[in-house]
C-alpha cells in the first residue's frame, strides 16, 4: 500500500528558521561565559548545523534517514531478539509532572525531570538505582512540569547525548537548565525525526517533533518509540491530537506498542481514537498527580482505554511504576495500591 498522504505537509519553512534563530540567540545570550574550549560561536556553529540536519528531516517525514525498521509493521520496532538483559522503565511519581527512568543493560536514559521541586528526590532516585551515568537525557519539551529537576541531573550526572526540541522558552526553569549545560559543557542536540538510537539491547527511534508548531509547546515534545524486540514503549511527552495526527501521517505502520505512556498526563485533548487504534497498546500509564486541578486523566480517556481493554496504571494512585520486559514477559511492580 501506498504511504497515506499526510494532511500537514511539511516544509521548512521561514517560520522555523526563525523560531531556531531565537533559540540560537537566546542559547548565545546565556553562553556569555562559556566554560573551557568551547565557544559560543563554537556552540552556535555545531547547532546550525544540526538544525539544519532537523530542518532536512522536516522536509520528507514520510521517508526520513533510519526509518526502515518503521516500515515493516508488526509488533514494534526493531530487530534484535535479545530477550535475556531486561529492559526496566520506571515511571517516577513526580505529582503532576514527568520523569521516566529506563534500564537496558548497562545502559540507562531519562525521559524528563519532574518539576523543579522534584530535582533533588530525583537525583537520589537514580542514585539509588546506582546511575552514575546517562547515556540519554531527554528533555521533552522546555515546560516546567518536564524540565524543571533537569538542571539538578545535569548538575548530578554524567550525561551522555541530551536531546531537546529546537525551541526555546523564557522560563527561569528553561535557564537553569541552560545554564547546568553550559557549567557541564554540554550541548542539545536536536531531535531528528526517524533516527534510532541504542541503549544497551534495546533501541529508540524518534518519531518527533514532525515540524514547528510554533509557540504550541505541548506539541514540540519529542516523540519515539522504545524496544528490546520484544516488548514496545511509547513516549510522547505532551502531544496533543495535532502532533499525533502529524505522526500518524508519516508513520502510518510499525507504530504498535505494547505500552503507551499517556501523552500530557491523560487529557483529552491527546490520545485521540486514531492514535489509540494505531498503537494499540494493551497497557498505558497516566503520570499525574492526586487531585491534580486539571483533572487528568480525564474522563475520555478512561472510557476510550477500557472500551478498548487497555490496563491503566496511574502514578497518583499506584505511586512509581515499574515495568520490566525479560524473557518475553512484562512485569509491572507499583510502589502502592493495585
Ligand atoms: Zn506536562
Amino acid at each position: 500500500m501506498p504511504p497515506r498522504k499526510s494532511k500537514n505537509k511539511t516544509t521548512p519553512s521561514s517560520t522555523f528558521i526563525l523560531s531556531a534563530a531565537v533559540v540560537f540567540v537566546t542559547l548565545l545570550t546565556i553562553f556569555s561565559n562559556p566554560a573551557g574550549g568551547g565557544s559560543p560561536l563554537d556552540f552556535l556553529a555545531q547547532g546550525i548545523s544540526r538544525a539544519e540536519k532537523f530542518s532536512s528531516s522536516l522536509s520528507n517525514p514520510s521517508n526520513p534517514e533510519g526509518s526502515s525498521s518503521l516500515s515493516g509493521g508488526g509488533s514494534g520496532l526493531g530487530s534484535n531478539t535479545a530477550g535475556q538483559e531486561a529492559l526496566t522503565v520506571h515511571f517516577i511519581d513526580v505529582g503532576q509532572a514527568d520523569s521516566i527512568f529506563i534500564q537496558s543493560g548497562d545502559h540507562c536514559m531519562l525521559i524528563d525531570a519532574g518539576n523543579n521541586d522534584d530535582g533533588e528526590a530525583l537525583v537520589r532516585y537514580l542514585q539509588e538505582q546506582q546511575v552514575e551515568r546517562l547515556d540519554y537525557v531527554i528533555g521533552s519539551h522546555p515546560h516546567e512540569d518536564h524540565i524543571g529537576g533537569l538542571d539538578d541531573v545535569i548538575n548530578n550526572f554524567a550525561i551522555e547525548t541530551i536531546l531537546m526540541p529546537p525551541k526555546a522558552h523564557t522560563t527561569k526553569s528553561f535557564e537553569d537548565v541552560i545554564d547546568a549545560l553550559e557549567a557541564r559543557q554540554l550541548s542539545i542536540t536536536f531531535p531528528e525525526p526517524g533516527k534510532t538510537y541504542t541503549l544497551g539491547p534495546a533501541e529508540f527511534t524518534l518519531l518527533g517533533p514532525l515540524k514547528d508548531y510554533e509557540e504550541d509547546l505541548n506539541n514540540w515534545s519529542i516523540a519515539l518509540i522504545l524496544s528490546n524486540g520484544i516488548h514496545s514503549f511509547f513516549f510522547g511527552g505532551d502531544i496533543e491530537a495535532a502532533a499525533e495526527a502529524d505522526i500518524l501521517s508519516a508513520y502510518p505502520y510499525g507504530l504498535k506498542t505494547d505500552v503507551l505512556k499517556l501523552s500530557h498526563h491523560g487529557s483529552s485533548t491527546s490520545s485521540s481514537e486514531a492514535f489509540l487504534e494505531a498503537l494499540s497498546p494493551s497497557f498505558a500509564v497516566a503520570s499525574c498527580g492526586a487531585g491534580n486541578s486539571y483533572g487528568h486523566p480525564h474522563q475520555e480517556v478512561l472510557t476510550a482505554l477500557q472500551d478498548r481493554h487497555i490496563q491503566l496504571y496511574r502514578t497518583d494512585r499506584q505511586g512509581t511504576i515499574l515495568v520490566t520486559s525479560q524473557d518475553g514477559r512484562l512485569t509491572w511492580q507499583t510502589e502502592k495500591g493495585d
